[in-house]
């Protein structure tokens, strides 16, 4: 699969027709919504039952924390991992849901 870019992942989703229909959406909304459709492909490609070379799920947690704020976890090695391991990845995805959930109820948006 070679190294992962996340314009590789977009033009993924573009190819595939999952961004029609979409107008209206903020740039954060389509981010969001694509994290969601990219999770489909790491998990098809990647299921590891054996959690082979997980990182902890604290460590998630801080990854969702991070891109929540906008810091760049691209380079981070628990990032690379998180993006070939579809486990990883769902838990990254549900820890950034509430880590919006949290960030909406402090009065952000
Ligand atoms: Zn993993």
């Amino acid at each position: 699969m070679g190294s992962f870019r996340w314009a590789q992942a977009l033009a993924l989703s573009r190819r595939r027709n999952y961004t029609a229909g979409m107008e209206g959406e903020t740039p954060e909304q389509q981010w969001n919504r694509l994290q969601r459709e990219f999770l489909i492909e790491v998990q098809e490609a990647h299921p590891n039952p054996e959690r082979a070379g997980c990182p902890d799920s604290k460590v998630l947690r801080e990854l969702a924390a991070r891109s929540v704020r906008f810091e760049s976890i691209e380079d981070d090695p628990d990032w690379k991992h998180a993006v070939h391991c579809g486990p990883c990845y769902r838990e990254y995805i549900n820890f950034r849901d509430g880590e919006y959930q949290s960030k909406a109820a402090a009065g952000g948006e």
